[in-house]
């Protein structure tokens, strides 16, 4: 039994996911996203151990808020670096009948084996990813994030595939990710996808700076602020373009 090493949880969720959800985020991240708000999840192996057990004791305390959408997301740092107790997890979940869902980067995902069979296996009892894309242009994920964003885009190729539902996710920064030949980009990419259900800006904030003080990083976006309304409705329109929502 794989146990997880656990950041934080948040009891009633309601932007990670579909309706109400308890909210596990993992420990450890491979990324370094410059706009990271969440510095203190990257360092893998630390967090407050619990079982898979333990942790749907905890959430089906909150079984009655959820309705007939809400359930369990498991966010991170990057989930899927704990993959072996995500299996168990989402697996003893679904057999209490819980709806499950998991907020991914997607940076852990190849078609290599061991992975790939368990990354299938866990899509068996996974019933809605939340797949962020950070940049669709590699060289520029490559700055933003130090790593490339081919096994990612060959992730949501994957889930298009197999039919399972994907909401995609952006952060908008200014500056970074609003160019609207990039967002044209990342729209072209979607429209080749066929399980997209839904397509969400994330405005780029600065709340998280203060971790980056206490972890005595520099924050490396200083100066740059959360991007206008008006910047975020018309990157919303451009990703959207085209798409039946
Ligand atoms: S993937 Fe998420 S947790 Fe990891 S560095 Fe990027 S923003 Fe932070």
């Amino acid at each position: 039994m794989a146990k997880a090493n656990v950041h934080s949880i948040e009891s009633f969720g309601s932007v990670d996911g579909p309706g109400v959800r308890f909210i596990i985020f993992l420990q450890g991240c491979p990324m370094r996203c410059l706009f990271c708000h969440n510095p203190d999840t990257w360092e893998l192996g630390k967090g407050q151990e619990f079982s898979a057990d333990e942790l749907l004791d905890k959430a089906e305390r909150y079984k009655s808020y959820w309705g007939d959408e809400g359930g369990i997301t498991v966010s991170g740092g990057e989930a899927l670096l704990q993959i072996d107790f995500l299996i168990e997890f989402f697996s003893k979940a679904k057999l209490r009948g819980i709806n499950t869902c998991l907020d991914t980067s997607a940076q852990p995902f190849t078609r290599r084996e061991p992975y790939f069979s368990k990354f299938e296996t866990l899509m068996k009892y996974t019933d809605t990813i939340l797949l962020d894309i950070k940049h669709i242009n590699d060289t520029e994920h490559r700055k933003l994030t130090h790593h490339s964003n081919s096994n990612i885009l060959d992730c949501a190729k994957y889930l298009s595939d197999t039919g399972k539902k994907v909401w995609i996710r952006h952060v908008l920064i200014p500056g970074i990710t609003d160019k609207e030949e990039y967002l044209s980009q990342l729209n072209a990419f979607i429209k080749t996808l066929k399980n997209v259900e839904r397509v969400e800006i994330l405005p780029y904030h600065t709340l998280g700076t203060f971790k980056y003080d206490k972890l005595n990083i520099e924050y490396p976006l200083k100066g740059i602020e959360p991007p206008s309304k008006d910047s975020i409705d018309k990157a919303t329109a451009i990703l959207k373009q085209g798409l039946e929502l």
